[in-house]
C-alpha cells in the first residue's frame, strides 16, 4: 500500500475577480506542479462542510479529517490551547486570550499591548489563580497571544466574550448565555479572574520597563472563543488504522490535529515554519516527505493564501500560490505515494472572507482512474470525474484508493 500525503492549502480557492479578467488568483498563478498532479490524477470539487455552509477553518478541517463538526466541534478556544501545548481534560473550558492595554477606567487602548513579543513574563507573574474551586491556567502563545483554561467542577462554555474585539470601549462583562448554574458560575469566575488580573498586572515589573521605553502597558488579559470538548473523538489512528502525522505552523491547526490524535510535528525557530507568507514551505514539504518512511499518511497544512485573501492582497495571494507550487515539486515528480491536494474553504479576496463555494481537489497515485483535467483550478477541477463530494467523503475516498477502506457488507 502506498503511503498518502495530503496537502491542505488554507483558503486557496477564490472567486473570479474583475481585475484579473474574471479569473481567480489560482487560475492566474503559474502552477506547473499543481497542474501536473491534476493531469496525472483525478479531480473534482468538494463542499468542505456542506452545500451552502461557509466553513470556518476549524470545522472544515474536522470534516476533511472525517469528523462531523456537528458532533465533534469544540469551539476555537480548545484548539488554540491544545496547539500551544496545554493539556485539556474533559470539562475544561478553554479560551483564546491576548495580553492587551487598558487605561485606568478599563477602556481598551490596544488589544495586543503594542504587539508584545512574548507573554511568558505575564504568565509567570500571574501563575495559576484559583477562584471558588476553579483554577485558571494561562500559557504563552505566539507574540501577544495566550491560551486560558478554566478547570473545575460545573463549568460551561456558554458564556459571552470578555474581549470587546475593538479599542475605545471597556472590557466586556462576561454574561451567561443560558440559565444553567454552570453558565452563571463560569461567567462569574471569568469576571472575577478579569478583575484579579487587572489588579495584579498593575504591579508587573515588566510594565515599569515598558513605561520607560514608551511602550503600552501589558495590563489586561482579554479572552474570547470559549469552548470545551463536547465528546472526546475516537483517535484518528484507531478510527482509520492509519499512523498519521500532521505538519503545520499555526497553533489552531496543530491543536485540532492533536485533539484528533494525529502526531503533530514540532519545528524549531530556525526551520522558519511560521504559518505566515514568509513560511519555509520547502522545509515543511521536506519534513512531510521524510515522515512517509514511518507513517501511512502525512497531512500538510499551508496557511497564508487565506490570510492574504482576507487582507484583500490579490497580488500577494497569487505570489504565495506560486510559492506553494514550487514547494510541492517533490510531490509532482514522484510515483511512490498517493498525493492529494485540496483546500479547507474558499477565501474571497474581494469580500475578504470565507465563502461557501466548493474547493478543488485532486488525487494521484497507483490505481487512480485519471480524467481529462490538466490544470488545478476552481474551473478546471469542476470538470473532473471525482465529481462533487463533501469534506466528510474525502478520507473514505483516500482510504479506498490506498487500499485501506473496510468492506461494507460481506
Ligand atoms: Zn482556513
Amino acid at each position: 500500500m502506498q503511503p498518502l500525503i495530503c496537502v491542505i492549502c488554507d483558503g486557496l480557492p477564490d472567486r473570479p475577480l474583475k481585475q484579473l479578467g474574471n479569473r481567480t488568483p489560482l487560475e492566474v498563478a503559474k502552477t506547473t506542479n499543481l497542474d501536473r498532479i491534476a493531469r496525472d490524477g483525478i479531480s473534482g470539487m468538494m463542499h468542505p462542510v456542506d452545500i451552502g455552509v461557509r466553513p470556518g477553518s476549524d470545522t472544515a478541517h474536522l470534516a476533511i479529517f472525517g469528523y462531523d463538526p456537528r458532533r465533534y466541534y469544540a469551539g476555537r478556544g480548545p484548539y488554540e490551547c491544545a496547539g500551544i501545548g496545554m493539556e485539556l481534560q474533559a470539562g475544561d473550558v478553554a479560551f483564546r486570550a491576548n495580553i492587551g492595554t487598558v487605561d485606568k477606567d478599563c477602556i481598551v487602548l490596544d488589544r495586543r499591548a503594542g504587539r508584545i513579543n512574548s507573554t511568558q513574563p505575564i504568565v509567570d507573574y500571574l501563575g495559576p489563580i484559583t477562584i471558588d474551586g476553579v483554577s485558571v491556567h494561562l500559557a504563552p502563545g505566539l507574540g501577544h497571544r495566550m491560551g486560558m483554561v478554566l478547570r473545575g467542577p460545573g463549568l460551561s462554555p456558554n458564556v459571552t466574550e470578555q474581549d470587546p474585539h475593538r479599542t475605545g470601549v471597556p472590557i466586556a462583562a462576561v454574561r451567561p448565555l443560558d440559565g444553567t448554574p454552570a453558565a452563571k458560575q463560569t461567567a462569574a469566575i471569568c469576571n472575577e479572574f478579569s478583575r484579579l488580573a487587572l489588579e495584579r498586572l498593575k504591579y508587573l515589573p515588566l510594565n515599569h520597563e515598558r513605561a520607560a521605553a514608551g511602550l503600552p502597558a501589558a495590563n489586561a488579559i482579554l479572552f474570547r472563543g470559549a469552548g470545551t470538548l463536547p465528546e472526546i473523538p475516537p483517535p484518528f489512528t484507531q478510527r482509520y488504522g492509519l499512523r498519521a502525522a500532521f505538519v503545520a505552523g499555526a497553533p489552531m491547526y496543530r491543536g485540532l490535529a492533536k485533539i484528533l490524535g494525529l502526531d503533530v510535528v514540532d519545528f524549531q525557530p530556525h526551520d522558519g515554519v511560521t504559518g505566515k507568507p514568509d513560511s519555509n514551505l520547502e522545509q515543511k514539504v521536506a519534513r512531510a516527505v521524510s515522515l512517509l518512511a514511518d507513517y501511512d499518511a502525512v497531512f500538510v497544512h499551508i496557511k497564508a493564501a487565506d490570510s492574504l485573501a482576507e487582507d484583500g492582497n490579490i497580488e500577494g495571494k497569487i505570489a504565495f500560490i506560486e510559492k506553494i507550487d514550487r514547494a510541492i515539486a517533490p510531490l509532482a515528480d514522484t510515483g511512490e505515494w498517493h498525493v492529494a491536494i485540496t483546500a479547507d474553504h474558499t477565501t474571497s479576496s474581494q469580500l475578504q472572507q470565507h465563502t461557501a463555494d466548493p474547493v478543488p481537489v485532486t488525487i494521484k497515485g497507483d490505481g487512480v482512474r485519471t480524467d481529462d483535467v490538466t490544470a488545478f483550478s476552481e474551473r478546471a477541477c469542476a470538470h473532473g470525474k471525482l465529481g462533487t463530494i463533501r469534506g466528510l467523503h474525502l478520507m473514505r475516498i483516500l482510504l479506498d484508493l490506498t487500499g485501506r477502506l473496510p468492506l461494507y457488507g460481506a
